[in-house]
């Protein structure tokens, strides 16, 4: 026989051997015999040497081009092995559904903002306590945001400087505080209450590290019957030891805000030092939480007015109010300096958090 017939015959029994391997040991096994470094391909087109002259060219030729036939005739039949092996099914060797994906093709999963953790945590507290998650608009109009909320014509904070309006008339506004879901809530709905609403605001601050056009404020709102300050106190301590741990403490001054009265300021104790000083808390042992009151019965009679009745009647209902800057919250508990970092959306400070 010929070398010439030797190839040919060659070719015919390694096609035959990968197309009947029924799995992949087998196919392997046909790999190694006929095409594998010490395979009978390779041991043939070593006695080329050895050829007649007149066949030597041809010979080789056909050396070359059945060797990569018989390699793409392989690894077809290999991937369809693989093929037939199925992701569920038992799998064969030349395709593992448990190996880990390289660093670089993986998938980013993604995750929630800091901020967004934030709330969650807040809303987490209140809800335990008996609190109902609600929303309000951005969009607002004065008597929402301030008439309602005794805030008069002449108050500072309808003044351009402390709130972006938005239409020629000054009647549309973007809330600059979630106090607004407070009027909206009483206005839909019959005593007792029991709210907490979370929600983002606007103000034309100055930016820098503290201070931000958009930031995040949660409000609350409690109407009952004989509701009193120290309701107030027992659930804000609640509150603060839910978010800081229950050894931490509280403290309220008096402070003045058209809504509430009588009002409040709410501290509690640095929870970086646990009171005895540190640059967190300026060193004097506390932070501010935020602002909190008595519903001013001046509001009360607003609402009845825009409702039309009595039902929020001063002399029988009574209910507290607090909100808190969600930022400096996040802030404390992350480590964070710079308030502008929460919007910036850098991926490289996200990932860290
Ligand atoms: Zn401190």
């Amino acid at each position: 026989m010929s070398l010439l017939d030797e190839l040919n015959q060659l070719r015919t029994e390694a096609l035959a051997a990968f197309s009947a391997a029924g799995d992949a040991k087998a196919l392997e096994d046909a790999r190694i015999k006929f095409i594998g470094a010490n395979g009978r391909v390779k041991t043939l087109l070593g006695q080329l040497g050895k050829a007649p002259p007149d066949i030597k060219p041809q010979a080789g030729k056909l050396g070359n081009q059945i060797k990569n036939e018989l390699e793409a005739a392989f690894e077809s039949a290999k991937a369809a092995n693989a093929a037939k092996g199925g992701v569920g099914g038992v799998a064969t060797s030349a395709f593992d559904i448990s190996e880990p994906l390289p660093v670089e093709s993986r998938l980013s999963l993604g995750r929630r903002h800091p901020m967004t953790r934030t709330i969650d945590s807040l809303v987490d507290i209140f809800h335990a306590l008996g609190f109902e998650i609600v929303e309000g608009p951005e969009i607002e109009d004065q008597r929402h945001n301030f008439d309602d909320l005794n805030i008069p014509a002449d108050h500072p904070a309808r003044d351009s400087f402390d709130t972006f309006f938005l239409s020629g008339n000054n009647q549309a506004l973007l809330r600059s505080q979630t106090s607004t879901v407070q009027v909206r809530m009483m206005e839909s709905r019959l005593p007792p209450l029991r709210v907490v609403a979370p929600g983002r605001v606007y103000r034309p601050d100055q930016i820098d590290a503290t201070h931000h056009s958009t930031f995040h404020q949660i409000e609350g709102l409690y109407v009952d019957k004989n509701v009193s300050m120290a309701d107030l106190k027992g659930t804000l301590k609640l509150f603060v030891g839910g978010l800081f741990g229950e050894d931490t403490k509280v403290r309220f001054r008096p402070s003045f805000f058209p809504f509430t009265e009588p009002s409040a300021e709410l501290d509690c104790s640095c929870p970086a030092c646990g009171g005895t000083a540190c640059p967190v808390c300026k060193q004097t042992g506390w932070v501010e939480m935020g602002g909190c009151g008595m519903v001013d019965p001046a509001v009360f009679e607003a609402i009845n007015s825009a409702r039309g009745d009595n039902a929020y009647d001063p002399e029988v209902w009574s209910g507290f109010a607090f909100g808190f800057g969600i930022e400096r919250l996040a802030m404390r508990r992350h480590g964070i300096t710079d308030i502008r970092r929460f919007l910036e959306n850098d991926m490289r400070f996200l990932r860290q958090l």
